[in-house]
Formats: C-alpha cells, sequence, structure tokens
C-alpha cells in the first residue's frame, strides 16, 4: 500500500529523551480520512507507553491520542465529512465492527481487540499505529468525532481521552441529578472529571494528595476536597459516595477510598492497570454491596455524546499550551504531578 513521508515526534526506546522522526501514513481508501492535526493532548498513558511501564510498547513510539485538526482529504465514500471541517481522534482507529462489543458501540471492547491510535496494529501497512504528535493522521470515517465549533479548539483535544474515560463511568454509573460522585487525584482525568459530573447535576467531591490544588479544585466545580494523606478528614466522608473515579496511575491503597462508598456504591478504577497493593479487603464489600470496577476510555457514539454535551453546556479542559520540542519537560512535569492540568502541543510548532 502506497504512503507518505509525515513528520512525527517519538522515541526509540523507553529510556531515550522523544524527538523528530519521520513515520508514513497510508494513501487514502474510500472510507478514510485525512486529517491536518492542529492540537495534540498529552495523555499519561503517552508517558506510561513511551516508557514501557505496561511492557508491551513497540518503538519507534509516536505518543498522542487526543488530536483535533482540520480535514485535509477524504475517500470516496466518506459521506459525514467534507475537507475543510473540524474533527477529533481519540484511542481508537479500528476494530472489528461485528463483534458483540461493536454492535453494541463499545468498540474499546471489542472481542478481536481494537486498534490503538497508538502502539496497535496496523492494518493497512504493517507495523503499529503511531499517533498524534505528528503533522497528519489518516483514519477510518467510522473514528472521526465531529467536534463542537463553540469551543476552544486547543481545550476540546483532551475531551477526546481524559474527557471520555470519565464520562463513560459517568453515565454507565448513572450518574444524574443529585448523585454523590467523587474522584481520586487531579490530574488531567480527574479535572475533567470534576467537570462532567458536575455538568450532570452531581455533588462532587475530590480526593487528592495535594494542598495546593484544594483552591483549583473548588474553581473548576467541587463541593469539597478532602485531603486524601488525613485520616480525619477520610472518616468524615464514610459511606458517602454512590460513585468514585480513581484516576491514580500508580498502584496506591484503594481500601481507604471503598469504606467512603455507600452501600450499593462503586469505585471504578481507570488509572492503574495491575495487580492491587495492598490487597484488596472483601469485608466493607460484602457488607455493603459495594463494587470495585474497572472501564476503558468509551465508545465512538458515546465520544460523540460526551462532546455535544460539552459543546451545550460549554466543558472544555483547563490548558498548558506547549510546542512540540517541549514535550520531555512535560512528561518529567507529569510524572510530579505537576499539570495545571492537560498539557496540549500547538502542533504547528513541528511545522517549524
Ligand atoms: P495525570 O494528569 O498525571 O494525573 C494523575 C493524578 O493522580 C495526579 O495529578 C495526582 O493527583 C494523582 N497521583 C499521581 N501519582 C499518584 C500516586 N502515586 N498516588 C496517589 N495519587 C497519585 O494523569 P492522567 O492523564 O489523568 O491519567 C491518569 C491515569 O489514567 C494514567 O495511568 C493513564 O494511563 C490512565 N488512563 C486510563 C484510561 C482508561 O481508558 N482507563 C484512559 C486514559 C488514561 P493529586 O496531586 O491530586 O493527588
Ligand atoms: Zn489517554
Amino acid at each position: 500500500m502506497n504512503s507518505t513521508h509525515t513528520k512525527a515526534f517519538g522515541t526509540n526506546s523507553p529510556t531515550d529523551n522523544l524527538k523528530e522522526m519521520t513515520i508514513e501514513r497510508r494513501t487514502l481508501t474510500a472510507n478514510d480520512i485525512e486529517i491536518e492535526i492542529l492540537y495534540c493532548g498529552v495523555c499519561h498513558s503517552d508517558l506510561h507507553t513511551a516508557n514501557n511501564d505496561w511492557g508491551g510498547s513497540l518503538y519507534p513510539s509516536v505518543p498522542g491520542h487526543e488530536i483535533v485538526g482540520k480535514i485535509t482529504n477524504i475517500g470516496s465514500e466518506v459521506t459525514r465529512f467534507k475537507v475543510g471541517d473540524l474533527a477529533g481522534v481519540g484511542c481508537l482507529v479500528d476494530s472489528c465492527r461485528t463483534c458483540d462489543s461493536c454492535k453494541k458501540d463499545l468498540e474499546q471492547y471489542c472481542l478481536t481487540g481494537s486498534t490503538g491510535t497508538y502502539n496497535g496494529k496496523d492494518k493497512h501497512l504493517g507495523g503499529h499505529t503511531f499517533g498524534g504528535y505528528s503533522e497528519k493522521i489518516v483514519v477510518e470515517e467510522h473514528f472521526v468525532l465531529k467536534v463542537p465549533s463553540n469551543l476552544d479548539l486547543a481545550a476540546v483535544a483532551p475531551l477526546l481521552c481524559a474527557g471520555i474515560t470519565t464520562w463513560s463511568p459517568l453515565k454507565h454509573w448513572n450518574v444524574k441529578e443529585g448523585s454523590k460522585v467523587a474522584v481520586v487525584g487531579l490530574g488531567g482525568l480527574g479535572h475533567m472529571a470534576i467537570k462532567l459530573a458536575k455538568g450532570l447535576g452531581a455533588t462532587v467531591t475530590l480526593f487528592s494528595r495535594t494542598e495546593e490544588k484544594i483552591a483549583d479544585a473548588k474553581e473548576l466545580g467541587a463541593d469539597e476536597v478532602i485531603i486524601s494523606t488525613d485520616a480525619t478528614q477520610m472518616k468524615s466522608v464514610k459511606g458517602k459516595f454512590d460513585l468514585i473515579i480513581d484516576t491514580v496511575p500508580y498502584v496506591h491503597d484503594v481500601n481507604p477510598y471503598v469504606t467512603t462508598l455507600s452501600i450499593d456504591g462503586t469505585l471504578v478504577l481507570v488509572g492503574y492497570l495491575g495487580g492491587l497493593e495492598p490487597i484488596l479487603n472483601t469485608v466493607p464489600l460484602i457488607l455493603g454491596r459495594k463494587s470495585v470496577a474497572g472501564s476503558l476510555i468509551g465508545g465512538i457514539a458515546e465520544t460523540q455524546e460526551m462532546l455535544d454535551f460539552c459543546g451545550e453546556h460549554n466543558i472544555v479542559s483547563e490548558i498548558e499550551l506547549i510546542k512540540m520540542q517541549d514535550i520531555n519537560e512535560a512528561y518529567d512535569r507529569m510524572v510530579k504531578s505537576d499539570v495545571k492540568y492537560r498539557f496540549v502541543i500547538d502542533m504547528a510548532s513541528l511545522k517549524n
């Protein structure tokens, strides 16, 4: 299959810094859309992948799955978009479209394995997929999202991952007016969880380790902030929450949060992948019919629903706009939880 050279930023190994490189983008098929990338958000998953934190990273690795841009070319069978339209691409660029999950609009849980925007299996060119830290991307129409035109485009980018990853559990666990929601960790996902839960009418509490984030959290819409390292504060919210969204990226003790769930409450892990340490105590689960669950991004239809909701409610991410060349410093700051509250790359900088 034909392809074109494309400027990108990526890394050749878990220990190298990211730097400029050339990747290939396929020539459009009938159902493909080519997007000039204007902005790309920086997710903690980008860093996990570049560093091979989860194992299985493929190199060279070009991260980025919070993509917004302008359509520059369309295949002959594309119907929903035209050249010049704004468009978004999130964490998925392909799935089988025929399994039970795909038929239920849950492409992220495709039973044959969905294709990640980066580090996925490239069915067209062979090898693996490359993400949004690049000039352009070619994506099958089904996986391209319509972007609300009334919002700041750079601040929309993080909705494509941080937004949908927190929206999906809020909707699945039926958060509505009066629900009591808590969020663990105020980073990219955490700040979107607060905004979206508030948008749905919930009362929202933030659990954070960081006193300096209290004022910001309240400005973002949190009704209350609990410093998770303070036992007295933790005790004050025992049995309170219908839903907790835990965005912490590394192994941590979830038991103290379980005790803050109400009867039938659920704690949804979206951040950390792996075995829990210390081990999960089942006593509060059994005595209170509580659940500990997980959730992966969201399907394409649900992502569009979230983007439309954000358009209607004027919800965007709080961003710090950076140049592509600043990405290594941004990763260092992300490891230190020093992000307010999402880095977004101005992709014009890659042209320089
Ligand atoms: P982020 O911006 O770095 O935010 C994470 C926040 O967690 C930090 O700001 C910090 O908040 C808290 N935190 C960090 N290290 C901690 C530790 N050791 N113990 C306790 N709290 C800690 O990261 P993000 O982009 O929001 O991503 C969060 C996680 O979700 C990552 O692991 C990412 O890979 C994952 N993710 C999952 C999905 C999915 O589909 N499930 C999708 C996207 C991302 P405080 O300072 O407030 O404590
Ligand atoms: Zn992400």
